[in-house]
């Protein structure tokens, strides 16, 4: 590939003004969208309208007059809308790991009888971590049967009470068929969750029509909702009425302003919320996920799956000798592109000092995440023009670039 190849692709691209939209640092290109997304600029006049109008001018009143109580409804139906959710069926609340356990601990309810929860091995460790509480919060009654992807469907059997799998690997971009294991999963009258950390805001999805049974996601990656943005959670309609969650606060009653002494559950979507959400957290949100639903998700997966090639064909041109920890073949790839190495740290810090911002998966992952918003192909030309550099100068040794910071 050639540089006006890049040209091409970069003025024919039907997301390019996106870019726009969002604050990006002139001096660096940021390929680490699937670990905060960037910001959009509407963020700062919406949040400080919150705090100056809203929060000091309205105060209380806002929480009806400025709809801050049915906000994570509000957005979860939004975010219904990006991944193929019914009205009604996702809110927003609490972080992913929360949820996890909320939705979790209200299929094992459901499931009465079923003693088995599959999952992956090598998953995300908060799915992991969640997921092992469980195990000995119940205290023998459950066991968590942790699995490599290849015997992931081998596992899910008439004891499996849910199944609990991310729909895009965090460090290796492969991508489960959800239609697939989900029709596995009810075969065997087992639960689905998905988790769409890595997924939502980059692929078309249709939970609904694939009679997904609960996912949840997070709103700080691909859906740029800011550090710390509240997380998603949905539940298949069918399931609201009978589902119990054990975080049963004022906020997943029927009705929290009648202060009644016993609980009386929502029995619907609500239901998966505990208690106060940070509206100026929410209101962040609200504006990425806004910005998300101006594009037309298909050309959004196009543009991911066509950035993630060309990097990959220009690593191979350029580097031959790098090792792609990501599947080739676009239909099996997410929207970052990792590669392994053993200095891997190190080359992301040299990546940093020229200004190129990319993260660090221990012990050897490098990821490189494209957001189709605001990503250009041209970003991709010259990161592997740095990257190419720093190896074959060996740029990364460094001390100082050996020297690991906390977060990675
Ligand atoms: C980022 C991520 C999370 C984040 O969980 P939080 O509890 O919101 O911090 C969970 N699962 C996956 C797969 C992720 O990539």
């Amino acid at each position: 590939m050639d540089i006006s190849e890049i040209q091409d692709l970069n003025n024919s691209d039907p997301l390019q003004d996106k870019a726009r939209e969002f604050h990006l640092p002139g001096d660096k290109i940021y390929l680490d969208g699937n670990f905060l997304g960037a910001m959009p600029k509407a963020v700062l006049e919406r949040v400080q309208d919150v705090l100056k109008r809203e929060w000091a001018e309205e105060l209380i009143h806002s929480w009806n007059d400025n709809d801050w109580f049915v906000l994570p409804g509000k957005i979860g139906d939004k975010i219904a809308r990006l991944i193929g959710a019914d009205k009604g069926e996702v809110i927003v609340s609490d972080c992913v790991s929360a949820n996890i356990f909320k939705a979790v601990m209200a299929a094992l309810r459901l499931q009465k009888g079923r003693t088995k929860i599959v999952t992956e091995l090598g998953n995300f460790p908060t799915n992991l971590y969640v997921l092992q509480g469980i195990e000995k919060m119940l205290d023998g009654k459950v066991e968590l049967i942790a699995v490599e992807r290849n015997e992931v469907l081998k596992s899910i059997n008439d004891e499996t009470a849910i199944v609990v799998l991310t729909h895009v690997h965090y460090k290796s971009s492969e991508v489960f068929d959800m239609a697939h294991y989900t029709e596995v999963a009810h075969s065997k009258g087992a639960l689905i969750l998905w988790d769409l950390c890595h997924s939502a805001g980059v692929m078309p999805m249709d939970i609904a029509r694939l009679d997904v049974d609960m996912v949840v996601g997070c709103g700080y990656k691909y859906l740029n909702g800011g550090p710390g943005a509240p997380a998603f959670v949905s539940v298949a309609k069918r399931l609201q009425s009978k589902m119990e969650q054990p975080i049963s606060g004022w906020w997943s009653h029927a009705t929290p302003f009648l202060f009644d002494d016993n609980y009386n559950p929502a029995g619907d979507i609500r239901q998966m919320q505990s208690g106060t959400q940070s509206v100026l957290a929410l209101s962040a949100l609200e504006v990425g996920i806004d910005l998300a639903l101006s594009a037309d998700m298909n050309e959004v997966r196009k543009k991911s799956s066509q950035l993630g090639q060309v990097f990959i064909n220009l690593l191979q041109e350029n580097c031959p000798a790098l090792e792609i920890a990501s599947p080739a073949n676009d239909e099996k790839r997410g929207s970052h592109v990792s590669i392994r190495h053993e200095h891997g740290y190190a080359i992301t810090q040299a990546l940093k000092a020229r200004g190129i911002v990319v993260d660090f998966r221990a012990p050897d992952i490098i990821r490189f995440g494209f957001a189709p918003l605001y990503n250009s192909y041209q970003d991709i030309w010259n990161t592997v023009q740095a990257l190419k550099h720093i190896l074959d100068s060996g740029e990364w040794d460094r001390d100082e670039f050996k020297l690991q910071a906390t977060v990675t």
